[in-house]
């Protein structure tokens, strides 16, 4: 039998936790092997344990932080060279090591202010090793910079912890999204958008809920309701300020939501929409109506959602009555141009990382120029034009949303943007596109939380 060699210390892989290159202190007096870690938190089902936590694999450089998750095999007590016991979570990892690869078990432990980032203990190794405690690595040297040079297709996949903000647990989109985390060995967790409660201050700001802190989240998916927009939007904030990757950002479901300040962001950045003009006091609705060329028109609230506060006036007194309706409720309201050509139609385009995935054509009841499918509408799917494509992409990304439902007319010259939707329904699009957008979505979070290389440090070659 040919021994395999290790030195008192060793460079080494650890490939399932997507950490290419730790320097470890090899101990045979020591049992048990540990590795850095912080912020360890348990996660997952009693079926399925999992542990999430970060490690600065090189001591060096704190700007180098690395997420990692792995399946959690048990909790145990472990004495360390000081004599202080402590409960650790155990997990299982493979291990490489020059040509060799095998299975090894580590605790977790915060060995932030040791000079090497793992220990392995002699349980971790096998029959054919021997440690040459006067040498030093043995094993061929590996270096830091293996975290800086991963092309972004061979990142590490890990389990992600992922949770949802929503107070419909059970619909279609939430069901959806859940099934599609788990069927890639991601952990969704469902929270109640009102049931939030926050601590906030410039430093360590929390969510809490239950009365306990919520963990850390690789990403959250808010599909905040448009009943509580300003308080799910803080909830949303206040995980942005905690560093979580949240699908829908504050600022765009803010903006996307209110439909005067979306309509002029998207005049801002250019993009097709019908004339729209907006007033508040009696005196300027004559004004108002020839500011969008007249009648026929159509009235929006403001708060208007699923086509209820949207109303057409075919003609100039019907449009005046309606406005003086509305100001009788103080109910903020746009008058806009009526795109007849549309007939009754719009085109929902599902917008994920700058791509239309899917687009489908409501079609309203007849005899009803709105085809929101919550008012009777049909939908089916569409091929849509590359300016249609480009008008919904650009639309998304004026709003700052990586992930929208954009409404769209077909206007006689050229789409015509009607609104930006910061947590677009999945089942229409689904149904209709026969696609499963509720995976590309998670694809989506999974790049978007991979680990990217930390900034360049200037490379000893000089390059
Ligand atoms: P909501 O947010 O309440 O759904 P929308 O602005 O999307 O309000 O309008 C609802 C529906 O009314 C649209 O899907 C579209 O079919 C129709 N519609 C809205 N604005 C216009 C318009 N300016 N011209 C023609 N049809 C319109």
């Amino acid at each position: 039998m040919t021994l395999f060699t290790l030195g008192w210390e060793e460079w080494l892989s650890l490939p399932d936790l997507g950490l290419p290159a730790i320097r470890a202190k090899v101990d045979t007096g020591a049992k048990t092997s540990a590795l850095h870690a912080f912020a360890i938190e348990p996660f997952g089902s009693a079926k399925k344990p999992m542990v999430r936590f970060a490690i600065h694999p090189d001591p060096a450089d704190p700007d180098l932080e690395i997420i990692c998750s792995a399946p959690l095999k048990d909790r145990r007590e472990v004495t360390s060279s000081n004599g202080e016991t402590e409960l650790r979570f155990v997990i299982e990892t493979t291990l490489e090591m020059g040509d060799h690869r095998w299975p090894i078990e580590v605790t977790l432990t915060d060995r932030g202010n040791m000079a090497y980032r793992m220990l392995l203990g002699r349980t971790a190794l096998a029959d054919d090793m021997m440690v040459a405690p006067s040498h030093s690595f043995c094993q061929p040297a590996l270096s830091y910079e293996a975290y800086r040079d991963i092309p972004r297709s061979e990142r590490h996949r890990r389990a992600l912890r992922l949770a949802v903000l929503t107070r419909e647990p059970e619909n279609y989109s939430t069901r959806r999204l859940i099934a599609a985390a788990e069927a890639r060995g991601h952990t969704m967790e469902v929270i109640d958008t009102s049931r939030c409660y926050m601590n906030i201050r410039a430093v360590g700001g929390e969510v809490h809920y239950d009365g306990r802190r919520l963990p850390h989240y690789d990403a959250v998916i808010p599909r905040i309701g448009a009943s509580i927009t300003s308080y799910g939007t803080a909830v949303v904030r206040q995980f942005e300020s905690l560093g979580t990757y949240c699908l829908a950002g504050s600022d765009g479901i803010t903006v996307s939501r209110d439909k005067l300040h979306a309509h002029q962001v998207l005049a801002r950045h250019r993009i097709g929409m019908p004339t729209t003009a907006f007033a508040r006091s009696p005196k300027d609705s004559g004004n108002v109506i020839s500011l969008v060329g007249g009648a026929p028109l159509v009235l929006k609230l403001l708060e208007s959602t699923q086509g209820k506060g949207v109303v057409l006036a075919e003609t100039k007194k019907a449009a005046e009555s309606v406005i003086s309706a509305f100001q009788g409720l103080k109910a903020d309201f746009l008058v806009q141009s009526f795109v007849k050509e549309a007939a009754g139609e719009d085109i929902r385009c599902f917008v994920v990382g700058g791509k239309v995935v899917a687009a489908m054509r409501r079609v309203g009841k007849p005899d009803d120029f709105r085809s929101n499918l919550h008012q009777g509408g049909t939908a089916e799917p569409v091929k849509i034009t590359r300016t249609e494509r480009e008008a919904a992409v650009k639309a998304a990304r004026a709003m700052k949303l990586d992930v929208a439902g954009v409404d769209l007319l077909r206007g006689e010259d050229g789409p015509k943007v009607l609104e930006v939707n910061s947590s677009p329904g999945l089942e229409g699009i689904e149904r209709t596109s026969g696609k499963d957008i509720a995976g590309l979505v998670i694809d989506y979070i999974e790049a978007k939380v991979a680990p990217k290389p930390p900034r360049s440090r200037t490379k000893r070659s000089g390059a």
